[in-house]
This record gives structure tokens, C-alpha cells and sequence, in this order.
């Protein structure tokens, strides 16, 4: 590939590849009519996803008993900040119209991450597959007979395969080794420590890698293709994943009705969501779309030095290019954004339905990071934060706003949601290690 003949026709690159945080404005934008047929998934498929979360339920929550509360849902709370806005509104010098709201993926049962959502989906698909086709189970049934030694002794027989840089590993290795597979999570450089030790006291087979994501993920699809028993989780093409975490759609949309927050024309929802491969963000915002329709704009933040789906929509050349061809290095000290390649699939059924794409540097997320520690008392990690800027950085922008349609009265009845995607497990070591980094 020609990069110097790339940037002079997508100027905006000169900017990506100088690391400077930028703004880019999705020119496909288009309405969920014209939008979502693109999508190559439907509604339906995800009340599927929604149906087999139901189903497997009251097994989760005999094996994971911090689940018993919600009874066996996976899902996590919505908040307030206002101290938190309050801190932005001086540190940004800009009143922020509208609500500030906190998604706490981060506080997810299980495994503390956004990664609850599509990566123990996509288990808890394949488990129930081989148990459906090998007779063993009907969907019909309870599915508390799950936690059980007999279905753990059949599982047994099988092997479950990720690449991961750290979360999406946590979440496949714990929930696998719970239902009696046996788990290789195979591990980039990036992943942490206590991640890599928190899965082998599960019982799960730790592979390390001194590369980054994408050899972790080459090695273990290698590997897992000599094994015809073996099932390799890919997060860079899953549908499986991408409904998964699909599903946190209409559920948002009942926790605002509880909470009485309306969206609709004239109040708009924003939300704004870290972006690594892409599943994730990606997955949520497909549903987001179909809950809210095109009252809910969505906005994918990605680090600096890790841009691949904002390269891979600009460019249209989605998989086909990395940051590093870039000349840019991918490290960043946000694990789960550390992603160099995007997601095949992602960039190209959900480019029409994505408003906006910015980045931001690692010092702005560590600085983030202290501040909501401080102002509310709520643990993250890196990578959670970079949606944060998100509200104050878009509402500068005018010619988004005029292109939206979004006057001053939507404004002030606007909601901006922060999606927080990590950091409810992180151990209490690590987190000061992390405070620390926003002194630098
Ligand atoms: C994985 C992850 C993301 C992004 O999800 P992708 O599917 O990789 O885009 C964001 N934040 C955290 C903490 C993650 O672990």
C-alpha cells in the first residue's frame, strides 16, 4: 500500500500519524432506515441473544452467586456524576447543557468489564449448542442442571480458545472453566499481571505472548485449528460477541424509564463508548440504534496512539490497513484499546449508524481516571475513560450540532452517557499504580 498517496488523498492522517487527538465527523452518517439493513443483523436476532441470556439465567446465578441480586442478569447500574461534571465543566471550561450520566460496565458481574457482555455470550452459545445437539439438554428446560458434575465431566471433553489482551480473556476464561471446559486464553504483552494470575486460580491454561493483540490472536486461531474439538473465540469477527453485547440496548432502555429520562426527538441521548477491535462499542451501539432509533447518537473514542477504527471507517479500508502501516506504534496503557487492526466486520455494518469518531491521549485517561476516583469514588481503568471527554469535546463542536439538527433547547434536555468499560476488579496495588500515573 501507497501511505504516502493514502495521506494526501485522507489528510486527516497527517494528524493520526503525528499523534495529535483529533475530531472526525462521520461523513456516511445516515439514519437507522437507511442504516441498519447494513447491519447484516436484526432486531430479532438479538431478542435471540436476549432469550438465551434469559434461559441460561438461573445458572449463572447458581455458579456466580454475585449475580443472585440481579437474578442471573449480567448487566450493570446507570448513574449520575454531578460531581464528576462539575470537575469537567472547570477542567474543560464549558458548561456542559444536559445530564452527565455513567454507564458501570466496569462494575459488571463476573469479570468486571464490558467484556461480560459479548465474551460469556458467545461461551454460553457454544455450550448450549453442544448440549442441544448431543441430547443432553432441551431449551425448554431449567438450566440450573447446568451446575452440575455431570454436564462439567461433558464439557470436559471440549476446549474453548481466545487471544485477548486481557478483559476479553478474563471473561471467557472464567466463565469456561466454570462450566467444566478446558480454556487457553492466549495473552499479549499488554495484559496484566494479576489478569494472567486471576485466570490460572481459575483453573485456565495461560498462554504469553511478548507481542502484541494481534500475534496473541494469530497464535491461538493457529493452534485451535489442529483441534477439531477446539473452539476459537474471534473477536474480530464474531456475530456471536456483537449480539451479546447487543442486548445492553433495550435494557438501557428500561433503566431509563425507571429512571424516568426520556429520549426522544427533542431529547436526544449521547453516548460515548471506548473503542478497541470493535465488538464491544460496536455491539452496543447496534442495539442503542435499535432501542432509541436515531434519537441516540453514538461516539467511538480511541487512544492516540491506538486509532484503528477511526483509520479503518476513513479510509473504508476497514481491516485492510493498521495503525502500525501508519508508522504509529500502538502501545498504550489502555489494555483493552491496545488494538492496531479493527474488526472486519464492525466498521463495515455499523459505519452508516456512528456519528463521530475522536481520539485522545494516555495522560488525558490517567488524569481522568484520579479525578472520578476522587470526585465520586468509583474505581476504573485506563481504557473507561476515554469516553469522558467525550460530552464537552462533541458539544464544542458546531457543525456537528447544525448538522444534527440539535438546537439549544435539545441541548439542555440532552443526556450524555458515559460507557465505563473496565476497572471494577482491578486490584487495589495496581489502581494506585494507575493514580500515580496521573501525576506524570
Ligand atoms: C475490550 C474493551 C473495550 C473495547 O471493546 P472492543 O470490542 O475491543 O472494541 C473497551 N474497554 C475495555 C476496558 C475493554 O476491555
Amino acid at each position: 500500500m501507497n501511505i504516502n498517496q493514502l495521506i494526501a488523498d485522507f489528510p486527516l492522517l497527517q494528524n493520526l500519524k503525528a499523534l495529535e487527538p483529533v475530531t472526525w465527523l462521520n461523513p456516511q452518517y445516515t439514519t437507522c432506515t437507511e442504516g441498519l439493513p447494513h447491519v447484516g443483523l436484526t432486531a430479532d436476532d438479538v431478542t435471540q441473544a436476549e432469550q438465551r441470556l434469559a434461559r441460561f439465567a438461573p445458572y449463572l446465578s447458581l455458579a456466580f452467586p454475585e449475580t443472585l441480586k440481579t437474578h442471573g442478569v449480567i448487566e450493570s447500574e446507570l448513574i449520575a456524576i454531578p460531581a464528576m461534571q462539575q470537575s469537567l465543566e472547570h477542567r474543560y471550561g464549558l458548561r456542559l447543557e444536559g445530564r452527565l450520566l455513567l454507564k458501570k460496565d466496569s462494575h459488571l458481574p463476573i469479570s468486571g468489564s464490558i467484556k461480560a457482555r459479548g465474551g460469556i455470550y458467545a461461551v454460553l452459545a457454544h455450550a448450549e449448542k453442544l448440549a442441544l445437539e448431543a441430547g443432553k439438554l432441551s431449551s425448554a428446560q431449567d438450566y440450573a442442571v447446568l451446575f452440575s458434575d455431570e454436564f462439567r465431566y461433558f464439557f470436559s471433553q471440549y476446549r474453548v480458545a481466545v487471544g485477548s489482551t486481557g478483559n476479553l480473556g478474563l471473561s471467557i476464561g472464567i466463565i469456561s472453566a466454570k462450566l467444566g471446559f478446558e480454556v487457553t486464553v492466549h495473552m499479549s504483552a499488554a495484559a496484566r499481571a494479576w489478569k494472567k494470575q486471576k485466570l490460572r486460580e481459575h483453573g485456565v491454561n495461560v498462554v504469553e505472548y511478548a507481542e502484541d493483540y494481534g500475534v496473541a490472536v494469530e497464535q491461538g486461531r493457529k493452534q485451535a485449528a489442529t483441534d477439531p474439538g477446539c473452539f476459537f473465540i474471534d473477536d474480530e469477527n464474531s456475530r456471536t460477541l456483537f449480539l451479546g453485547y447487543a442486548v445492553a440496548g433495550r435494557r438501557l432502555k428500561k433503566q431509563f424509564e425507571a429512571k424516568s429520562i426520556r429520549v426522544d426527538e427533542q431529547h436526544p441521548l449521547f453516548v460515548y463508548l471506548p473503542c478497541g477491535v470493535g465488538g464491544g462499542p460496536g455491539g452496543v451501539a447496534f442495539g442503542l440504534k435499535l432501542a432509541f432509533g436515531d434519537h441516540v447518537h453514538c461516539i467511538f473514542a480511541e487512544p492516540t496512539h491506538s486509532p484503528c477504527m477511526l483509520l479503518g471507517v476513513y479510509t473504508g479500508l476497514h481491516d485492510q490497513i493498521s495503525v502500525q502501516d501508519l508508522g504509529i506504534d500502538n502501545q498504550t496503557a489502555a489494555d483493552g484499546l491496545a488494538v492496531g487492526r479493527a474488526s472486519g466486520f464492525v466498521g463495515r455494518a455499523m459505519g452508516r449508524l456512528l456519528d463521530a469518531f475522536y481520539t485522545l491521549n494516555d495522560q488525558e485517561m490517567f488524569d481522568l481516571l484520579s479525578l472520578i476516583y476522587h470526585q465520586e469514588h468509583i474505581q476504573l481503568e485506563p481504557s473507561a475513560l476515554a469516553g469522558m471527554p467525550g460530552p464537552w469535546q462533541m458539544t464544542a463542536n458546531q457543525s456537528w450540532l447544525a448538522a444534527r439538527g440539535i438546537d439549544r433547547r435539545k441541548r439542555e434536555n440532552a443526556t450524555h452517557l458515559v460507557w465505563a468499560t473496565g476497572g471494577g476488579m482491578v486490584p487495589a496495588a495496581e489502581m494506585s499504580e494507575y493514580l500515580a500515573g496521573s501525576k506524570r
